[in-house]
């Protein structure tokens, strides 16, 4: 399976293969009007061909001009909608007009304003640009669920920082800062790939990240308790709140950094790298995050940082499109080969 390459079977048993879009413009070639987007539900739905989810016939069903969102069943005339169980339900917005704000969504813009999204889109009206990007970020502030390592090749970082907020008048203070605590999994690209453009073949796996009250142990080795798989080999920069993570079933790599940020750059590359994209990102966002809504931009963060290699799975999942695909894993693109942690 190629990068950045979307598989899925079309109907009658075609391979079809999508890169993903790199512009706009690109995508709507892709998804042009209501009826190349209707097309593309129909072969989400049913991969190997439309199925009468009513009589169970299968068979090519009657297409209504008019209605490009429905099909009609042959055999029992019973009409089934393409956008049930999707975002676009119940909806009048044009598909097309969905699967490009999904689009814009997913793949980048760093807080875009219902104002610019409307503009992007050209859409006349601003209340149907926010009520489109409010469906959408929902899907994105869904936590995901699993928890990250657990695989015996693999180890996780784990590191708090400091996010956001000014610090007015008062020095060197962390007033009206957010704790965030993240953990990541340093994965090894295999030498040999072409995708192996870095010396030492690192990069970040899957991350979570969440906001903490302090450094205390049960803040943080709660944390990981939710955030890792045990059983997984967890770097930290050996702060004392992590001891307790050993008998939570956690095998724990400390690395006394005593405040070296060349020991701790060494070990925890990956979370650095991740708390750096993510306060980048943060700072795009105009009016500044607040305490209260921190959880769930690290939550969209998150969202679109896991599903940097597979965009069409991130398109996918915020349109509510399920099934029919191919999603390819890591370990389809990456040999995960055991190393022990060490310095660059
Ligand atoms: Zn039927």
């Amino acid at each position: 399976m190629e990068y950045g390459k979307h598989v899925h079977v079309a109907a009658g048993h075609q391979r079809q293969e999508h890169s993903y879009p790199r512009s706009l413009p690109e995508f709507q070639r892709l998804f042009p009007d209501e009826a190349a987007c209707a097309a593309y539900l129909e072969r989400s739905h049913w991969p190997t061909g439309f199925v009468c989810p009513r009589c169970k016939t299968a068979g090519d069903p009657f297409r209504i001009a008019s209605r490009p969102r429905v099909l009609r069943c042959r055999k029992c005339r019973r009409d089934t909608g393409l956008t049930v169980g999707t975002v676009m339900k119940d909806t009048h917005m044009p598909l097309s007009i969905w699967f490009w704000a999904a689009y814009l969504v997913s793949s980048q813009t760093p807080g875009i304003s219902a104002v610019q999204f409307q503009r992007q889109l050209g859409l006349t009206c601003y209340e149907t640009a926010f009520q489109i990007l409010h469906k959408l970020r929902a899907g994105m502030v869904r936590p995901d669920q699993d928890r990250v390592g657990g695989l015996p090749n693999e180890h996780v970082e784990a590191d708090e920082t400091w996010v956001g907020g000014r610090t007015r008048g008062e020095d060197r203070g962390v007033h009206n800062k957010v704790l965030v605590v993240g953990a990541v999994e340093a994965r090894w690209r295999d030498p040999d790939s072409p995708l192996n453009k870095r010396k030492a073949g690192r990069y970040a796996g899957r991350v979570r990240l969440a906001v903490v009250p302090d450094r205390s142990a049960k803040s943080l080795c709660g944390f990981i308790e939710h955030a890792v798989e045990p059983g997984t080999l967890v770097v930290t920069d050996g702060w004392e709140s992590y001891n307790g993570i050993k008998k939570l079933g956690y095998d724990p790599y400390p690395v006394a950094a005593r405040g070296d940020p060349e020991i701790s750059e060494a070990y925890l590359p990956m979370i650095h790298l991740v708390f750096s994209n993510m306060k980048t990102w943060l700072r795009g966002i105009h009016h500044g995050v607040s305490e209260q809504h921190m959880q769930a931009y690290l939550n969209e963060f998150t969202f679109r940082f896991n599903r940097r290699f597979y965009p069409f799975n991130a398109f996918r999942s915020l349109l509510g499109i399920a099934g029919g695909t191919e999603a390819p894993t890591y370990s389809d693109l990456y040999s995960g080969r055991w190393k022990h942690p060490t310095p660059r």
